[in-house]
């Protein structure tokens, strides 16, 4: 199998340096492989992806030395994918649909700042909403669907779950990682799959996306993690391979904090414009 790596950006801001160093470690390691490196725009949340964030990726990343194959997969061309996905788990009946708010949830775990069980996408849902029986009749679509975890479990006939990691997690968890069924359900639990404002969610397209794009080794953030629990759950229930993993560190600001996409000043443009080189770049994140 060829090794098949992909650098998966929103266009919700400017590159930093942090993005600089998963794009190249992800295509270092391709050339090292004699693989492919993908590129894909993870544009699910419309009301922040801006195509001027997105020609300045392009833009930003050739100037890093970066080639992939055109054309680029997008996920806003991807909605009617998504959509088969949601059909096929509500027609199981292991959907349900969501009214709750953040504080429906937060008042619903007694004392959360006392430890109420933190999955990857927060609070482990209470499940104020969850049916007793599987929903039947025709999917909504003006309202967030969860996964009912337990039932999926279930269904699908699913024990445990694992995957590689090559790099490590925030905790230097590394190589085969197993998850119990116990561990889905008490630990991830019921997470939204489809949001209201997307359609989608941002697991349910990655999955979809790495299937598609054939990605043999996901290499990203230790900041994703987690979410690889839930990723790992969603391609055993939706019969598609897992990959290996390669989380990577963060890169940090002086002060130890994680760059975030407001951190402009650390943006590939800025560095570009006061006339860095990618040599420049390279020895800046150590690669
Ligand atoms: N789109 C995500 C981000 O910009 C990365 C997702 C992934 O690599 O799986 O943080």
């Amino acid at each position: 199998m060829t090794f098949t790596t992909r650098f998966a950006p929103s266009p919700t801001g400017p590159l930093h340096l942090g993005h600089a160093y998963s794009a190249l470690l992800a295509y270092d390691m391709a050339c090292a492989a004699d693989g492919r490196f993908l590129l894909r725009v993870e544009d699910i949340d419309r009301s922040r992806a801006r195509p001027a964030w997105e020609a300045q990726i392009y833009d930003d990343l050739a100037w890093l030395g970066l080639k992939w194959p055109e054309p680029v997969m997008r996920q806003s061309d991807r909605g009617s994918v998504y959509n088969t996905a949601l059909d096929a788990l509500w027609t199981q009946g292991l959907l349900y649909p969501c009214t709750c708010r953040r504080a429906d949830i937060a008042a619903a775990v007694s004392a959360p700042q006392e430890g109420a069980p933190l999955g990857p996408d927060g609070i482990v849902y209470p499940g104020l909403c969850r049916p007793d029986m599987p929903q039947q009749g025709s999917r909504p679509y003006d309202v967030p669907l969860r996964l009912d975890m337990q039932r999926a479990c279930a269904v699908a006939g699913i024990s445990d779950v694992a995957f590689t990691e090559h790099g490590a997690g925030p905790q230097g968890q590394s190589g085969h990682i197993r998850l119990t069924t116990a561990a889905l359900i008490n630990d991830i639990g019921d997470i939204v799959l489809s949001r209201r404002d997307m359609g989608t969610s941002y697991h349910l397209s990655v999955v979809l996306d790495d299937a598609a794009q054939g990605i043999t080794d996901v290499v990203r953030g230790e900041d994703l993690f987690e979410a690889t629990k839930i990723h790992v759950m969603l391609q055993r229930l939706l019969d598609l391979p897992t990959p290996a993993y390669h989380h990577h560190p963060l890169v940090r600001d002086p002060a130890g904090k994680r760059l975030a996409k407001r951190d402009d000043a650390r943006a590939i443009a800025l560095f570009r414009d006061e006339g860095a080189t990618t040599a420049d770049i390279r020895a800046m994140i150590g690669l």
